[in-house]
């Protein structure tokens, strides 16, 4: 090759770290970016609220898994080459300072996206990468003898010795077609990280309230997942539930969004536990009425609320609190069970779980098996993550490392 060309597409989080990474380590080569959009990185500037959550400490992440429901094995072996502490250096090296929040994510000091915004687009400019807005890529043939003909919704064509798919996480199956056309398996594209709808629900009464430590699980599955909880207008969201939604992202919506779910309101503790501490309560304050001294987790709404639905009257004073209340109370705060119905956006904030199979790339370069010169990198991958700043991480690893992997081939 005497003056390589390279075509990233998709000038989100993953295209943007590939193309630097990969002009850096080729100076000499053609890299242009094709956008589908008016302007680059236009995900990145909504993110974490308009401040960027890019990455997490990871500290209290005991395993993969935990954190990326797709991928996990594969992010694990593509963090030896470029991790959250990779990340984190990076950044700061280009000059943002960062801040690491008591909840372990990561955000700029300025807590403003624009400034990782910024940053990106500073790089590709000095490193002189073309960038093409407007350009939807609607179609990708190999060419006889090397390299790639890409094809654009407009339908202009460009001809690249390499081709780097960023192309994010595509919600409808259709716009997966083009890589089905190249023979590559799918997994097809669902929605992950909402919020559980209980459409009527009494609970819904009570909005705005908030639990630290709940744990949340479908009955007759694995899923589970703990943290706090919110009750909204519509249902129940907040980390536990959004954690739920994207260990559970499948098989919800082969449910569609239908099912129950069962939240221990006390962190997940034992039926026993939750009965010795409601115990010393009333060992504690016998005259007290039971509506006035409750365990600190709750407010006096939600309280009221579970003494409501174990029918126990407003006047039962703990010292008047029967057994069988008694276990009702417990059976209601270890494992109440609720019906879903249908599910709600977190914030405008979703990913889509699926995408272009794991085992049609290198698990070291994310080079195609099957077809050389080709990467994939982001969230056009089968690859997601519990919200945190798991999901940025994952698009600056697969970034970095198809840039490494596309400069090492010279
Ligand atoms: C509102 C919101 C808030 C979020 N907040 C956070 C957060 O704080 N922390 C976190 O970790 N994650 C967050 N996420 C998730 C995170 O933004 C994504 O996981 C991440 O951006 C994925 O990076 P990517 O490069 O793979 O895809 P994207 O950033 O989506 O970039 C893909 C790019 O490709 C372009 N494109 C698509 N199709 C084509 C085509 N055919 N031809 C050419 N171009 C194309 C798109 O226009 C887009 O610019 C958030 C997501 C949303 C929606």
């Amino acid at each position: 090759m005497s003056r390589p060309f390279i075509a990233v597409i998709g000038g989100g989080a993953a295209g943007s770290m590939a193309a630097i990474e990969i002009k850096r380590r080729l100076p000499h080569a053609r890299v242009a970016v094709y956008e589908a959009g008016r302007r680059l990185l236009a995900k990145v500037s909504v993110t974490g609220g308009g401040r960027c959550n890019l990455t997490n400490s990871f500290s209290g992440v005991s395993s993969m898994e935990q954190v990326y429901p797709r991928g996990a094995r594969l992010m694990k072996r593509l963090f030896r080459q470029f991790s959250h502490t990779d990340a984190y250096a990076w950044f700061e090296r280009e000059g943002v300072q960062l801040v690491t929040q008591d909840d372990q994510c990561v955000f700029p000091r300025s807590q403003n996206a624009m400034e990782i915004v910024d940053t990106l687009m500073g790089l590709l400019r000095r490193l002189d990468v073309e960038i093409a807005t407007g350009c939807r890529m609607d179609g990708l043939m190999p060419v006889s003898g090397g390299g790639y003909r890409i094809h654009f919704a407009a339908g202009t064509e460009v001809l690249a010795d390499v081709v780097v798919v960023t192309t994010g996480g595509s919600p409808k199956d259709a716009g997966l077609d083009m890589f089905r056309r190249l023979s590559l398996a799918v997994e097809p594209p669902v929605p992950s990280l909402f919020s559980l709808c209980l459409p009527g629900h009494p609970l819904t009464g009570l909005m705005g309230t908030v639990v630290a430590d709940t744990a949340v699980s479908i009955p007759g599955t694995r899923y589970r997942a703990c943290g706090p909880l919110l009750v909204t207008h519509w249902g129940l969201s907040g980390p536990a539930m959004l954690k739920l939604s994207s260990h559970a992202a499948r098989l919800l919506h082969e449910r569609a969004y239908r099912t129950p779910v069962i939240v221990n309101w006390m962190g997940g503790v034992s039926e026993e536990a939750v009965a010795d501490e409601l115990s010393r309560l009333a060992a504690s304050h016998p005259h007290k009425l039971v509506h006035s001294i409750f365990p600190l987790c709750f407010n006096s709404r939600l309280w009221a609320y579970f003494l409501q639905q174990a029918r126990i009257a407003p006047e039962t004073r703990w010292n008047g609190l029967d057994r069988k209340s008694l276990n009702r109370l417990v059976a209601l705060l270890t494992g109440q069970q609720l019906q879903v119905d249908g599910k709600n956006r977190f914030k405008e904030e979703f990913v889509t779980c699926g995408g272009v199979a794991l085992s049609n790339v290198d698990s070291s370069t994310l080079e195609c098996r099957r077809l050389p010169g080709l990467y994939f990198a982001g969230e056009v991958l089968d690859v997601d993550a519990v919200t945190g700043g798991f999901n940025l991480q994952a698009a600056w690893t697969m970034g970095y490392v198809v840039g490494r992997s596309v400069g090492e081939r010279g």
